[in-house]
């Protein structure tokens, strides 16, 4: 093991890419990281425009680690959308603008590196459980409440993305008790209530039907994960109505994995549980005994996630080193 390790190279790079910004980052072995740096994203300049910035932002960010690209093996790339991990594709990524793009050939040849791509919440998931919150662990499953839901499944140190680059979709598991439309097309998918979308969603509706609410939902529908907190401290019932339907559908994604995979830890990170996840986490665990017989017997072993918006590009970088087993 320790000869395998001292051929790996020192330091890896890996890049967050998301619909507003893009984060790059260098760690070194242990996860520490030595370089960053970030920029918009301003996807509206188009696709090529966004690579060229991508290429910048990864540059600075090996600048800042005092090394030379060329000390790397591969460049990391987590995007928001489904990617077939095999070929370097993207498939969809609505957030950007973009259709099928073959990214990794794109950015490879701009920096002259193999690009390893992958969806962002199946790296922020092996970002977690290489260097966060689940580290040490043989299997992991996480779900991460944003503006959408997002998951991941890391067993024996490797993420799946799956055959068709679907592995960890826990967003759109669809629940019994859901009713809303889910950007997808279907009816139902947890996303429509564990996230930030869901929460505004079930929140404008007890508005809607009469109910008053200390939360103020602005004029686009959008919610802060702080407001929340605040209305969820001020007792505001339509607020923990919402929550409280937030952590049922949490329960009911991780029972249906706990089901199929039986992971070591679930891990729950986000925006929304970074702000709530001392309220959450107890009501999800509360519900888990419902769903699957399992935690009837004994309890899950919940972690909040630890390395916040690092996680993603962690778990890049973390990819871009192919496991030598
Ligand atoms: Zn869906």
């Amino acid at each position: 093991m320790s000869d395998t390790s001292k051929s790996l190279p020192a330091y890896r790079l890996g890049i967050d890419l998301g619909g507003t910004k893009m984060y790059a980052l260098v760690i070194d072995r242990k996860g520490k990281v030595v370089g960053s740096s970030r920029r918009a994203t301003k996807s509206e300049l188009g696709y090529r425009k966004v690579l060229g910035r991508l290429a910048e932002t990864a540059r600075e960010a090996v600048f800042e680690a005092g090394i030379k690209l060329k000390e790397l093996r591969s460049v990391g790339v987590g995007v928001p959308g489904p990617v077939d991990a095999a070929k370097g594709r993207v498939l969809l990524a609505p957030n950007l603008g973009w259709g099928a793009k073959p990214v990794a050939k794109d950015l490879g040849a701009l920096l002259g590196k193999r690009v390893v791509l992958g969806n962002d919440a199946n790296f922020g998931g092996l970002g977690e459980a290489t260097h966060g919150a689940a580290r040490g662990t043989a299997s992991s499953v996480g779900a991460f409440v944003g503006t959408g839901l997002g998951g991941s499944v890391v067993l024996a140190g490797r993420v799946l993305n799956g055959a068709h680059g679907f592995g960890g979709e826990l967003g759109h598991i669809r629940a019994p008790f859901g009713t809303a439309k889910c950007p997808c097309g279907r009816v139902g998918c947890l996303e429509t209530i564990a996230s930030k979308t869901g929460i505004a969603r079930i929140i404008a509706a007890g508005v809607k039907a009469g109910k008053r609410s200390r939360l103020k939902l602005s004029d686009d529908g959008r919610l802060r994960s702080g407001d929340l907190l605040r209305a969820w401290q001020a007792g505001c019932p339509l607020t923990i109505d919402a929550l409280t339907q937030c952590a049922r559908a949490l329960a009911w994604g991780l029972a249906t994995a706990a089901n199929l995979i039986d992971p070591e830890v679930f891990i729950l990170g986000g925006g929304v549980m970074e702000a709530l996840g001392d309220e959450l986490l107890p009501m999800v665990r509360g519900s888990l005994g419902e769903f699957s017989v399992q935690f009837t017997r004994r309890k899950a072993d919940l972690r909040r996630a630890r390395l916040g918006d690092e996680a993603v590009a962690t778990g890049a970088a973390v990819a871009s080193v192919p496991q030598e087993t």
